[in-house]
């Protein structure tokens, strides 16, 4: 058919945080056409796509697309159901536990990959009408250590930065982050920048794509990334090429003589209670990382730490991009705040060209993993429950009582429901029993819950858990908002009718309401969109009208006046006396280390072709001719030394499990390190990771350092 003939809605990507915006076109049975956007209406991405936002379409209409609902029957078999059946299963499976035990022993894992709309609604369900504060999402297990980073230190958990910074930055320090495979088009941007004459500083255990773009490369030892950007933070203060104008007017705790006590703390939860503030904290924190302390610790010369502190201290403007590479540790906050302190001690904020940039994972991980509430300590837009204000706010527009205790982060469920604390889950989009850490013991909590709901496209590993499966509807099924990676608030529109039965995450919840007691009546996003305006001062502007006439709205975005937010702190931090709160920190190691038993260190992470555990890619014929399988990257030496050649088959062993992946042998990996994708169940590399050491202040596993051992299989 000509283009002309078929329906087509101007839509943002379902894949990445990028946030590519594009037109997709439909026959009303498949998708049969994706075109870039004129580029003025897409001010993210330009004319640019990835391959996965051009070709990855066929999950949508996939043989094994869930199309109606799925109850177990008498011989613990799944069988069809209505909706009527299914729900009222439901209805009686979590009120039977809510009945016995109260509403806190249920918990809710709610989707980065629903829209903002759905994600407000989630949160609202778990706590109206579940009455528990236990609601999570995948934000926990990727960057909820940069929100709980930059939030202490600056006041918003976000980039501040729009993408359009990453195209005339003077600088940009990459870090954790594998942006030409996870992030494409805004690899692409860094790159053109580069060839316009940028420095580019790649800070990564992995000589990814994007290094051969760079200035400078330096292989860092996985999970001691604060001891080199304390290395570079150091060597530009004792050498005073901090911005001094900018830390004495925006920077706490600046004493312009020098240096005041500091007693270094080796206990790492000592540390954080008793972290000084200010930047006399960091200068005084930072003395201990010596040219000799950094290069014993992480291996990377002297010269490369003053290499990349001069360069980052000459350029007029830099941004520090991070991803999981960072955050995904035990200490993952205190990565973050060290790089939130290099940034502000240079002056690199709330300028053109300069910030710090997060890159988000999943489509709608800011907006809806955040910003829309679905968190155990906060409502939308960052509002703390603890706070008896905010809490009467919702408990009067939601008709019900809140408790002011917080509930479980994600990772914490998976432990709690060991002793019984969480006995029923709903979860929302989310391929938990790949997805967390330690899936020996996450399949172990799946299989004992009570009752478990799982609402979702397809019977995934999770799902083969659950005792209800509700079938929901993918992002070109429905309409709403997602949130991108630079705070863009961008609108999703439904291109075709939803598959068989299956319905959107809002209409889901809204008759589970229903039945539940309460008398929801939405009739469309916007209108949830509305109820969040309302209560939401972030979003207090973000109208569907608004959005949809000027393509895109960048929180903060106060009242229907304000013209949105394009970099945040151009005029002070969110802080309460306005100013960057700095904080002195030390290191910490990881919770496990490499031994003689199990000598390498394994960090997992993603690739082009792939997204996550694979429920939507592992549907493209196309996407699956390039990576068909996960592999374990291993160093020349290594696999010479364990007799193993690029093909064959590795078994790869933790103290948690084992998993059999093919070899690829390559000096991409250092000698001491291992690496393994994470988008295949039979491969699954979250066997081998902890789901126990988790970062103290966000909860984020530590998915970036494992000690494992590897032998020809
Ligand atoms: Fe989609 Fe991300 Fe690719 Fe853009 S870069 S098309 S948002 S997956």
């Amino acid at each position: 058919k000509r283009l002309e003939e078929l329906n087509v809605a101007d839509t943002t990507c379902g894949y990445c945080a990028v946030g590519c915006r594009f037109d997709l076109y439909s026959d009303g049975e498949e998708i049969l056409a994706a075109r870039p956007t004129d580029e003025e209406d897409a001010p993210v991405n330009g004319i640019s796509t990835c391959v996965k936002g051009k070709f990855g379409y066929d999950f949508v209409n996939s043989d094994d697309r869930l199309t109606t609902p799925l109850v177990r029957d008498e011989n613990g078999e799944f069988r069809e159901a209505s909706w009527d059946e299914a729900l009222s299963r439901v209805v009686d499976g979590l009120g039977s536990i809510t009945e016995n035990h109260g509403g806190e022993a249920l918990s809710v894992i709610a989707s980065s990959k629903a829209t903002n709309e759905e994600n407000y609604l989630i949160g609202k369900f778990a706590r109206q009408v579940l009455g528990t504060n236990s609601v999570d999402n995948c934000n926990r297990l990727c960057h909820s250590s940069t929100v709980a980073g930059l939030a202490q230190t600056y006041g918003y958990g976000a980039a501040s930065i729009s993408t359009d910074d990453l195209g005339i930055a003077d600088c940009i320090l990459l870090t954790g982050s594998n942006t030409t495979e996870a992030h494409p088009v805004l690899a692409t941007r860094i790159k053109q920048n580069v060839r316009e004459g940028a420095d580019l500083l790649v800070f990564d255990p992995r000589e990814v794509q994007i290094a051969e773009y760079a200035t400078q490369y330096s292989r860092v030892k996985p999970g001691y990334d604060a001891v080199w950007i304390n290395g570079i933070i150091r060597h530009i203060i004792n050498n005073d090429l901090y911005d001094e104008e900018f830390v004495r007017e925006r920077v706490t705790g600046y004493e312009p003589e020098g240096a005041v006590d500091h007693d270094s703390a080796d206990d790492r939860e000592q540390r954080v209670d008793e972290r000084e503030t200010g930047f006399e904290a960091v200068r005084a924190a930072v003395q201990e990382f010596t040219p000799e302390v950094v290069e014993e610790v992480t291996g990377i010369p002297h010269e490369e730490i003053v290499s990349a502190a001069e360069t980052i201290a000459e350029a007029d403007a830099c941004v520090f991009g991070w991803t999981l590479g960072l955050t995904e540790h035990s200490h993952g906050t205190e990565n973050v705040i060290a790089m939130a302190n290099l940034a502000a001690i240079t002056g690199n904020l709330g300028k053109p060209g300069a910030g710090v940039s997060p890159f988000r994972g999943q489509n709608n991980v800011q907006g809806g993993g955040g910003d829309m509430g679905p968190l155990p300590d906060n409502f939308s837009g960052y509002q703390d429950i603890a706070d008896d204000d905010v809490r009467a706010k919702f408990e009067d527009a939601w008709d019900c009582d809140i408790s002011e205790e917080y509930g479980y982060y994600t990772t914490q469920m998976f432990l709690a429901a060991d002793n019984d604390d969480i006995r029923g889950m709903y979860i929302i989009g989310e391929n938990a029993a790949l997805s967390e850490p330690g899936v020996n013991h996450a399949e172990g909590v799946l299989e004992d819950l009570e009752f478990l709901v799982v609402q979702d496209l397809f019977v995934n590993e999770t799902a083969q858990y659950a005792d209800v499966v509700l079938p929901a509807c993918s992002f070109v099924e429905k309409t709403g908002t997602f949130t991108n990676t630079d705070r863009t608030v961008q609108m999703v529109k439904e291109v075709m009718e939803p598959k068989g039965d299956s319905r959107p995450d809002w209409e889901i919840l809204q008759d589970l309401a229903n039945r539940m007691g309460r008398a929801w009546d939405y009739d469309s996003t916007a209108e949830i969109m509305e109820e969040v305006n309302s209560l939401t001062p972030l979003y207090g502007g973000v109208t569907h009208d608004r959005v949809e006439a000027e393509g895109g709205l960048q929180w903060p975005c106060w009242d229907e006046d304000h013209p949105g937010t394009e970099r945040l702190y151009e005029e002070q931090f969110n802080t309460d006396n306005g100013k960057a709160n700095l904080l002195g920190i030390g290191y910490s190691e990881p919770a496990e280390t490499p031994d003689e038993e199990y000598p390498f260190t394994l960090t997992t992470g993603r690739v082009l072709y792939q997204y996550h555990t694979g429920t939507m890619t592992h549907r493209e014929e196309g996407i699956m001719q390039y990576t068909p399988s996960d592999f374990i990257e291993i160093h020349p030496n290594t696999a010479r030394n364990h007799g193993i050649e690029s093909g064959d088959m590795v078994e790869v062993e933790s103290r948690r499990g084992e998993i059999v992946v093919p070899a690829q042998v390559t000096d991409r990996v250092g000698a001491e390190n291992v690496f393994v994708p994470i988008h295949f169940a039979e491969s699954a590399v979250n066997r081998l990771t902890d789901e126990e050491h988790l970062d103290p202040e966000a909860a984020t596993p530590e998915f970036k350092v494992s000690a494992v051992r590897i032998g020809p299989y």
